[in-house]
């Protein structure tokens, strides 16, 4: 089989890296792809956000699936386009993916069928998400109700802090449409973790639990970035929990989408605060998390196809996934001043014998191949991951390919794993 990814980031390259092992696949190419994903897959120059050149690609090439990684195409719906020519394609339709595009269609979906999640309310108006601050208190959020690459979301210790937000999204639109409405919640407080499952529309398969690392500094100081590192398995979701989520967010959430006429098939990725009330509901996502996917599929067992193929066919009931007793964390090296602005084209050092140690995956991100040499491309740039019998022992092999690669500028958070080796030492 041919399959095409789409998508340039650590995500895809873990998902070309599990494809590329299964006895059925013949050819993966990837679209735009990185520096990384180019030296074992074909990596074609279509933008992810190309929907029309990818169909034209796809048919070109008869590829005979095609595997979505960024929201992006998911919520300009690729995946409608695909299908309305006949072909094969894994990820949510357009309006499916309103889960992750629209923070007030999420909100409104989770409040019908009561999922938890934190208090909130839709503004249109400034003015009245003001008044609304003022009704409320602080601390509180505000978030951009459109896509904002994960930045569309700030944290309010103050009602003045709050205020400035407001105004930062909706009068200087500082990510443009995303904010022309926006969502005002309560501020909630407790542990985050990422829980992702396969699901086609009513079979819901949930994979190994995760914790990403948002804030850019160690101690989850800084401002908040696409991801820093993340870890699997996460020992904040104990079995318990696990059943919880099953039954309170993931199957009522799969259900709700049915029951409103979009049937949701793909990825539904819930990010969750586990607080003393038991898990809540941050957001929603409609695809593999990026950094989540990059420790996820090393712990995945047998060949990820077929489950693909389910979610598609709507026989996912048929399918179970076993994982590795091993833990991995993937510690992400960024470009000097990420998130902020940094420079690309920066010679990358090391690769190689990092490569090499037991256990270490290199994935690369925001890398591309120049003149026979990888450099950075991009603000994350790469995706540092290790499996170990344990979580120390993945955090140490991790830190320890890190420190063999260099690149000037580089930085990563030093820290990556930390909580889940607090909650095991208390255990
Ligand atoms: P989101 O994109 O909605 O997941 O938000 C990004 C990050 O902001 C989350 O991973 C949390 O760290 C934080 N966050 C979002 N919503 C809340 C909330 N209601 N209370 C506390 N922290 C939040």
């Amino acid at each position: 089989m041919k399959i095409l990814v789409v998508g340039g980031g650590g995500r895809e390259h873990a998902l070309t890296w599990k494809l590329s092992q299964s006895p059925r696949v013949s050819k993966v190419f990837c679209a735009p792809g990185n520096g990384g994903i180019c030296e074992s897959v074909e990596c074609v120059s279509i933008d992810a956000t190309d929907i029309k050149g990818l169909l034209r690609f796809a048919e070109t090439k008869e590829v005979d699936l095609t595997v979505v990684g960024p929201e992006a195409p998911l919520s300009m719906g690729i995946v409608d386009l695909f299908e309305e020519k006949g072909l094969k394609v894994f990820g949510a339709d357009r309006r499916a993916a309103e889960i992750e595009s629209s923070k007030a269609f999420s909100k409104n979906l989770m409040k019908k069928y009561r999922i938890p999640t934190a208090w909130y309310q839709v503004f249109d108006s400034a003015d009245e998400a003001i008044r609304y601050i003022h009704e409320m208190g602080a601390p509180i959020v505000v978030k951009a109700d459109g896509l904002a690459a994960g930045k569309g979301v700030i944290l309010c210790p103050t009602v003045a802090e709050a205020e400035e937000a407001v105004k930062m999204i909706m009068v200087d639109r500082l990510f443009g449409d995303a904010g022309k409405r926006v969502v005002i919640e309560e501020f909630l407080v407790g542990e985050e973790a990422s829980f992702l499952a396969f699901t086609d529309g009513e079979t819901v398969l949930p994979m190994a639990s995760s914790q990403d690392h948002k804030p850019a500094y160690d101690d989850d100081l800084g401002p908040n970035t696409g991801g820093m590192g993340a870890y699997s398995p996460a020992p904040v979701i104990t079995d318990e929990l696990h059943q919880r989520i099953m039954d309170e967010v993931m199957i009522p959430t799969v259900r709700g989408m049915a029951a409103e006429g979009r049937l949701y098939k793909g990825i539904l990725y819930a990010g969750l605060m586990i607080g003393p009330d038991g898990p809540k509901v941050l957001e929603f996502n409609a695809r593999f998390g990026d950094p989540e996917a990059q420790p996820i599929f090393p712990r995945m067992e047998g060949d990820l196809l077929p489950i693909l193929e389910a979610c598609m066919d709507g026989t996912l009931s048929r399918h179970t996934l076993t994982w590795k007793k091993e833990a991995a964390v993937c510690v992400v090296l960024a470009s000097g001043g990420y998130p902020g602005r940094y420079k690309k084209g920066i010679p990358i050092e090391g690769l190689d014998t990092a490569a090499d140690q037991e256990g270490v995956i290199v994935f690369h991100a925001g890398t591309a191949l120049e003149e026979k040499r990888i450099v950075t491309a991009g603000g994350r740039v790469l995706g540092v991951t290790a499996l170990g019998p344990t979580i120390r022992e993945a955090i140490e092999r991790a830190y320890r390919a890190v420190d063999m690669i260099s690149f000037e500028g580089a930085h990563c958070r030093r820290d990556i794993g930390r909580k889940a080796l607090q909650r095991e030492e208390k255990a």
